[in-house]
């Protein structure tokens, strides 16, 4: 991520996904990361507003946003989690794996991951097909305008993160949230 600057991130193509993604050390050593101001739990989510996690995939959720998922449980605010697809296209060709079992399982992982987190609450399940979210962004996001209210937080992630899925629900979310009069928070 270090060396990524603002106007190769304007070509999708760069933004796409090789390897093993972005180490810790390599975040750390962003100086994007320096400039970034401080903020707490609420600033980010004012008092008595709604929080919506959308997760393309089952674990997205707590990768995004999981400490402050934890601070929020501990106060006791309202939680809503949306998970778009169920995770059936991480194995591909997988015997061991199959799609039947990752959609059994992924989503029981996430319910667990959660209750960790001081959350027992059930995501709402969209079962839209992981792996081809860019084609339906728009069916997903009038599917977001009906779950949203006025002056939720909407936590997902970034419309630029180089994973299609990650991109079409930044963008369907994004076009929620202003519908709907949520706030947008993208998580890279
Ligand atoms: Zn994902």
């Amino acid at each position: 991520m270090g060396a990524v600057t603002d106007k190769a991130l304007d070509d999708p193509a760069r933004r796409a996904i090789r390897g093993d993604g972005t180490t810790e050390d390599e975040w750390n050593d962003w100086p994007g990361l320096a400039r970034l101001p401080a903020i707490d739990a609420e600033q980010l989510v004012p008092a008595g507003a709604r929080v919506v996690v959308v997760a393309p995939h089952p674990d997205d959720e707590v990768l995004a946003v999981g400490g402050l998922l934890a601070q929020l449980a501990q106060q006791g605010r309202e939680v809503v989690v949306i998970a778009v697809t169920d995770g059936t296209a991480s194995h591909r060709g997988s015997a061991v794996w199959p799609p039947e079992r990752l959609a059994r399982n992924r989503p029981r992982e996430s319910l667990r991951a959660l209750e960790r987190l001081g959350l027992s609450i059930e995501p709402v399940r969209l079962e839209l097909p992981d792996g081809g979210l860019q084609a339906m962004q728009a069916m997903l996001a009038a599917q977001l305008v009906s779950l949203l209210r006025p002056r939720d937080v909407v936590f997902t992630t970034w419309r630029r993160d180089g994973h299609p899925d990650h991109e079409a629900t930044g963008q369907a979310c994004a076009l929620a949230a202003a519908s709907a009069g949520a706030r947008l928070v993208e998580v890279p």
